[in-house]
């Protein structure tokens, strides 16, 4: 199929095609394939519609991807094998759109591929930065941030005809619509909406760096995702973009229910919105001022958009939940404030308690308050999640609303993190139990007959160590690291953030060296791998990947810890890097301080790969804890209960763990000892040490002692290969729960309400 494209293409064989030029037809060959097959044979019908719509879409490369879901990856594979060529080739000239920044944006992203492949008629809107979040590259064991520029000549990016204009106070922007297509598997193709401004100006940025002019708000709005928000400028740069996306969203939302025979009285029948965090709410009032604009009376307007628009919360973190002072707002979208005013007002007529306001005592807008009072439905992201917004963080407002509460446990889409990035155990499962758990996930729990089948638990190990010689050759290849496939892959990858407690797992690598300094070496090797970006203004997060850097450093250089211990940072951590890093791990690194983490999908991601947790109990890892049982996963520190009281009585105090304990005392310690100061700066580790004593927020020290316990019984348990590959076969067939067509399934189910 591909060499009859190239054919008329380009008039010649594959073999003679350069790899531009067949990624370049592969392109377009998918495109096309994407509009003959586009909703032939929806299950539901075409009236009501989702809108997802989100700051963020973590997409990934979709080359491989949009091949397997329009079945044809193995064609198209053999095809140039035959001619020689290689596809795993041609897919590293795609670059990765850099839409997003963690878990948020890639959950996006599986559930826009979910609801493809399970027949809803879904689209994501969304903006289209040209320079991304940002690319990391290291100097001198420090983040550098650079831009990171993806859109090209050809891309899957398709120019639309259609374009808005969005005012502003004092002035408007035009706006111009970018699809990509978002091809399901055996199924729908819908549609990711990113919208741009047609007076961009990349040029604001100079160099490589991601500084530019934060006042030109017609040339710099979509340049990147979350410009830096240390000063004023930057905050009303974030509103602009905020606006800018639910202005677009709103005006086309309202278009195409027309045209599907809306008369905007009956709206919530036709469209659900689903507001992905809080960066979108202002779609609310942007809803409500636009059918007031079309003559409806406010209160019915208001109570419209109350049924079209359903929230999920993603966190608990307060700092995450946005508050805008109303002046910001008041300059950049003054139509929406007395609209927001009399959602205020309504609120303070109906309920006395000022945590439940919109607009509080020092006169800041609390987006997620607007979102509950005028959604109809309010979601967490996992059970331990939810329980927590309804009895504490949210607890007022399930007081008022609980019939708008519910949990989705967050998924992840098996096509991409399972098919597409480790197509040897996706073959392999398939011989074993069938084709169908690639339709239906619950089927993986047909794997557990083979629990006690020796031959299917050594081919599980050698799958393993297949990938984990994948995944050697590639950091060799770009990062020039060299590791030993033979060590065991314990894998921290995830955005930089304390309460993730990466500077738990560096404290543990300290522990280890001094150990292996006093000749107490491990059985076998450990590869200790992290990967994540730090916020450009997040000074502790960056100190902690200069510690991890320089620990890297440490490890790769002294010639008697090197062969049992290397620590390795991989640079610029994405959804590409994920792809060969969370085939090839053994241990998954699930370790937030319990309560802190909403639900976490690379947790699902490792476990369906084969990897073990070794976690808090602390989002869906309590989830993942009760599916595999406890012999299959290994949990330590306080629970979500003990930390929430520590919180409340103010009780922890680091200083105390230090001064009692003379372990935790070295580990922090070493952080400022000879070792380290020789091959860092002495400033930063100094402030790092210094943050670890006298603040830690996030309770490293609290838990450390019991992580290092229970991360050495999981080091010794690995020496029996057969039981621990019988761990592995019981996370992989039980992880179908965790399958994003699952979640989507539920959305539909419980919030969305679309007819089959
Ligand atoms: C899955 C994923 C995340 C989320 O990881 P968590 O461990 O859940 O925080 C972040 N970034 C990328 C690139 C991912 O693929």
């Amino acid at each position: 199929m591909l060499k009859e494209f190239c054919e008329k293409k380009y008039q010649k064989g594959l073999d003679n095609c350069s790899h531009e030029e067949l990624y370049v037809a592969l392109l377009e060959m998918i495109k096309q394939q994407a509009k003959e097959s586009a909703v032939k044979d929806s299950a539901y019908n075409d009236k009501k519609k989702v809108y997802y719509i989100s700051a963020e879409f973590l997409i990934g490369k979709l080359l491989s991807n949009n091949l397997i879901n329009l079945g044809i990856y193995d064609q198209v594979r053999s095809e140039l094998e035959a001619a020689g060529k290689s596809l795993q080739e041609i897919e590293e000239l795609e670059p990765e759109p850099s839409l997003g920044n963690g878990g948020l944006g890639r959950l996006a992203a599986c559930f826009l591929d979910s609801m493809a492949s399970i027949g809803i008629p879904g689209d994501g809107i969304g903006l289209n930065y040209h320079f991304g979040l940002f690319r990391q590259v290291f100097e001198n064991h420090f983040q550098k941030e650079t831009k990171n520029p993806w859109m090209e000549e050809h891309s899957w990016l398709t120019r639309t005809g259609k374009s808005y204009e969005v005012q502003f106070g004092g002035f408007s922007v035009r706006s111009v619509l970018y699809d990509v297509d978002v091809i399901g598997y055996a199924n729908r193709t819908n549609k990711l909406h990113l919208f741009d401004i047609e007076s961009i100006n990349e040029d604001l940025v100079q160099g490589d760096g991601i500084t530019f002019d934060k006042t030109k708000i017609s040339e710099n709005l979509t340049l990147f995702l979350y410009p830096d928000d240390s000063d004023e400028a930057g905050n009303l740069l974030r509103i602009y973009q905020q606006y800018f996306m639910v202005a677009n969203g709103a005006a086309m939302i309202l278009e195409e229910c027309r045209a599907r025979g809306s008369n905007f009285h009956n709206l919530y029948e036709y469209a659900v919105v689903q507001i992905n965090d809080t960066h979108p709410s202002m779609i609310i009032p942007e809803l409500i001022r636009l059918l007031m604009a079309e003559g409806i009376a406010r209160e019915e307007a208001i109570a419209i958009v109350s049924r079209t628009c359903a929230y999920t919360n993603h966190t608990i973190l307060a700092e995450a939940l946005e508050k805008w002072p109303l002046h910001y707002l008041e300059k950049v979208v003054p139509q929406l404030v007395p609209i927001i005013r009399v959602l205020d007002e309504q609120v303070k007529q109906r309920y006395q308690d000022p945590r439940v306001a919109i607009i509080d005592g020092q006169n800041r807008v609390h987006m997620a308050h607007m979102d509950i009072h005028y959604g109809f439905s309010v979601n967490g992201v996992a059970y331990l999640h939810t329980e927590i917004l309804k009895n504490s963080e949210l607890r007022p407002f399930y007081e008022i609303y609980p019939e708008k509460f519910n949990n989705k446990t967050n998924g992840i889409t098996f096509r991409r993190w399972l098919l597409h990035c480790n197509r040897d155990l996706a073959v392999y499962v398939e011989q074993l139990i069938g084709p169908g758990f690639k339709k239906d996930a619950g089927q993986l729990k047909k794997l557990e007959k083979y629990l006690d089948d020796a031959k299917v638990l050594q081919c599980m190990l050698d799958i393993k160590n297949a990938d984990k010689l994948y995944l050697k050759e590639y950091l060799k290849k770009t990062q020039n690291v060299e590791i030993d496939e033979n060590s065991i892959f314990d894998i921290q990858i995830k955005r930089l953030h304390e309460y993730k407690r990466q500077q738990m797992n560096a404290l543990y690598v300290i522990y280890k060296y001094l150990e292996i300094k006093k000749g107490n070496k491990p059985t076998t090797p450990i590869t200790v791998i992290f990967g994540a970006k730090a916020a450009p203004a997040y000074t502790i997060a960056k100190d902690i990947i200069h510690l991890i850097l320089c620990l890297q450093e440490l490890t790769c250089k002294d010639p008697e810890a090197a062969p049992y211990l290397k620590v390795v940072m991989v640079e610029n951590y994405n959804v590409t890097k994920a792809e060969k890093l969370i085939p090839a791990c053994d241990i998954s690194e699930q370790i937030s301080l319990a309560s802190k983490e909403a639900s976490g999908t690379g947790n699902m991601k490792f476990m369906l790969n084969g990897a073990v947790t070794l976690g808090t109990m602390d989002g869906a890892n309590v989830e993942i804890a009760q599916l595999v049982g406890p012999e299959n996963i290994y949990t330590f520190g306080e629970s979500s209960e003990q930390v929430i009281a520590h919180y409340a009585q103010e009780d922890y105090v680091a200083v105390d763990y230090y001064i009692r304990d003379a372990d935790i005392r070295r580990y922090v310690d070493f952080i400022i000892s000879p070792e380290l100061l020789r091959i860092g700066n002495a400033s930063v580790l100094l402030r790092l040490h210094g943050e670890l004593i006298q603040k830690d927020w996030f309770m490293t020290l609290l838990d450390v002692k019991d992580y290092i316990r229970v991360k050495e019984r999981a080091l010794k348990d690995y020496e029996d290969r057969t039981a621990w590959a019988r761990k592995m076969l019981v996370n992989i067939a039980n992880a179908g729960f965790f399958s994003s067509d699952r979640t989507i399934a539920e959305y539909n189910r419980d919030i969305w309400h679309l007819d089959q």
